[in-house]
């Protein structure tokens, strides 16, 4: 038996009854657990749902070809985030949420600080005491960086200057370059920004956890940072999520 905490991030049936719930977990990333009856069970519902975060009890099995299987067991709810699943707009932004963690957080991964910024996302979207629209930006860029793509957003790669009116941040390598070295040539994976964005770009990539969502930013600055954030977001992981289409629309 396996005594985890973990966050239901997708949920599908399974056969007639059973059903499959994907968690994610500190220590093991994304993993698939199998409710035996789960359709139907009133025992297992609250904490198989969308969003729950529960600690688990699982049963842990190889299948045939020898690979490790997770079964429900029992669980104890610490967490229902109810205000998100009453929204239509807050309940599409945290799908999305988790459609880029289906994604980017293989099984096995050590993802201590991706629960710690999912589980702060979520609270702040489930109380409402932040814009819907700076949370999708700080969780992006935050991601990113917890998944290996933190930007060098020290300085100047070339001449350590650390501001400068237009710094340019190449999304491919991460690199900044001030307006002197770039020599007025914006990149193909360019993206220009000024003083101001580059303090919330900074703040967000490398400030603790517990100061994160401390920010605030003008709608004018927030919609350069989405699309920023949007366009990082894409260009690593190399797709487009559905579910951001879905968010927009609504
Ligand atoms: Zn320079």
């Amino acid at each position: 038996m396996t005594n985890l905490e973990g966050l239901v991030i997708a949920e599908r049936s399974t056969g007639e009854t059973g059903k499959t719930v994907t968690l994610l977990t500190r220590k093991l990333g994304c993993i698939d657990v199998y409710v035996r009856g789960g359709q139907k069970s009133n025992k297992s519902l609250s904490s198989t749902q969308l969003f729950c975060y529960a600690d688990y009890s699982l049963e842990e099995k190889c299948d045939a070809r020898g690979v490790l299987r997770f079964y429900y067991n029992s669980s104890e709810p610490k967490r229902l985030f109810y205000n998100i699943r009453l929204d239509a707009k807050k309940l599409a932004l945290a799908c999305y949420f988790a459609e880029i963690m289906l994604f980017a957080v293989p099984f096995g991964q050590d993802s201590e600080n991706v629960m710690r910024l999912t589980l702060n996302t979520l609270h702040y979207l489930d109380n409402g005491e932040r814009d819907e629209a700076l949370l999708k930006c700080i969780f992006e860029l935050r991601l990113l960086c917890e998944t290996g793509f933190l930007p060098n957003l020290l300085c100047c790669s070339k001449c350590c200057k650390v501001e400068d009116d237009a710094m340019h941040l190449n999304l491919a390598t991460g690199d900044l370059t001030c307006s002197d070295c770039a020599d007025g040539e914006e990149g193909l994976y360019d993206f220009v920004m000024d003083k101001s964005l580059l303090y919330i770009v900074r703040y967000i990539s490398l400030v603790e956890y517990e100061r994160l969502f401390n920010i605030r930013v003008s709608q004018k600055y927030l919609e350069r940072l989405d699309s920023f954030t949007e366009g990082f977001v894409q260009y690593h992981y190399g797709k487009k999520f559905k579910r951001l289409g879905f968010y927009k629309m609504l």
